[in-house]
């Protein structure tokens, strides 16, 4: 496709960089590498811009879009600033895999969803911190994927998810955690995480020295629109499978596709997609979304899919899992 340009991830090529920063500039969708899953972006100050996210994604207009900064300065133009005494430990965090949500100011309504806050980022990747410096304005970026699907860590999935409804698709490898950042709000004394992500709640708890409530939901309102919609789903049936026993009861029914630790598909006597050892959660997390893609293009009708110890990114894992299996349990 000519509208993909493959990008060393380490020292990203000037003029394609100065290219996709002229589309941003423009009121462009530029889709790109993070260091959580590829994210399609567009000008977060303007809200044309941001509305053709909405439009290549699908995305529901009620569900707002991080906003990506390379620096500090972006942070105070759009917000009313960070909570008091935390910018040291954000200095130390970001950039990082952490987005956090502030009272908005100079920010349009798309891609804030209308809502009086914006959700802010500064991701670890030299190609969206260099495109966004370039480009001189903040980047609202959500996953580079279909709404629904799983997000994407490949280029190549963008490529089958958006391929002809972005301007220009950067390619610069894998994405390195493979699941998204964690979403967190200061509420008083305490940090409520309304997305588990790549950076571990235990983390969060040392750094910052606060209580951490896992919560999307206060009093029946989802405060992080984006926990009520269906997500990260393949298309044919998938179940968790929590215990050794269930896993192997249910792979013996023949038929099913087992997605899983190595330790267990050793066990299995059915075809497997393996995520990883138990014992490394970062690569089951970093093969997880794409397993779901293979699932769909596979012969099975439907998959099995492991448990794992929710423990640092194992959090998040199982939160994907959960979402993908819609709560459906062998
Ligand atoms: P995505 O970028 O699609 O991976 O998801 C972004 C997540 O951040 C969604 O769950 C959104 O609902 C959440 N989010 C973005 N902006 C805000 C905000 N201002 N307040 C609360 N949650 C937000
Ligand atoms: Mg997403």
């Amino acid at each position: 496709m000519d509208n993909v340009c493959k990008l060393d991830p380490v020292a990203p090529d000037a003029e394609i960089i100065a290219k996709a920063a002229r589309i941003i500039k423009r009121g462009g969708t530029v889709a790109f590498p993070t260091e959580t899953v590829y994210g399609l972006g567009a000008n977060a100050l303007d809200d044309q811009a941001c509305k053709e996210i909405f439009v290549a994604k699908g995305r529901q207009q009620d569900n707002p879009i991080i906003v990506h900064v390379s620096d500090f300065e972006q942070i105070e133009n759009v917000t009313c600033g960070l909570p008091e005494n935390t910018k040291e430990v954000f200095e130390r965090i970001w950039p990082g895999p952490l987005t956090v949500v502030l009272k908005k100011k100079n920010i349009g309504e798309v891609p804030t969803a209308g809502l009086n806050t914006v959700a802010i980022r500064m991701p670890a990747h030299r190609i969206p911190l260099e495109l966004i410096r370039k480009s001189g304005v903040p980047i609202a970026a959500p996953s580079a994927n279909k709404s629904g699907s799983p997000s994407p860590v490949y280029a190549q999935e963008v490529i089958e998810d958006l391929g002809d409804k972005v301007d220009l698709i950067l390619d610069g490898g894998p994405s390195y955690f493979g699941v998204e950042s964690t979403v967190i709000m200061f509420k008083g004394e305490e940090i409520i995480m309304l997305r588990p992500g790549a950076f571990s709640a235990e983390d969060l708890k040392r750094i910052f020295g606060v209580k951490v409530k896992f919560s999307g939901q206060t009093s029946g309102v989802p405060i992080s629109p984006g926990m009520k919609y269906r997500h990260y789903a393949p298309e044919k049936e998938l179940v968790l499978a929590r215990t050794e026993e269930k896993i192997l009861e249910a792979c013996k029914k023949g038929n099913v596709l087992f997605i899983g630790s190595s330790e267990m598909a050793r066990k299995v006597n059915s075809d497997s997609i393996v995520l990883g050892s138990r014992d490394d959660l970062f690569e089951v997390a970093r093969n997880l979304f794409p397993s779901f893609r293979k699932l769909d293009k596979s012969p099975y009708p439907m998959g099995v899919i492991e448990g794992f110890e929710e423990k640092g990114i194992g959090l998040a894992i199982m939160n994907r899992i959960v979402k993908a299996t819609s709560g459906r349990e062998a």
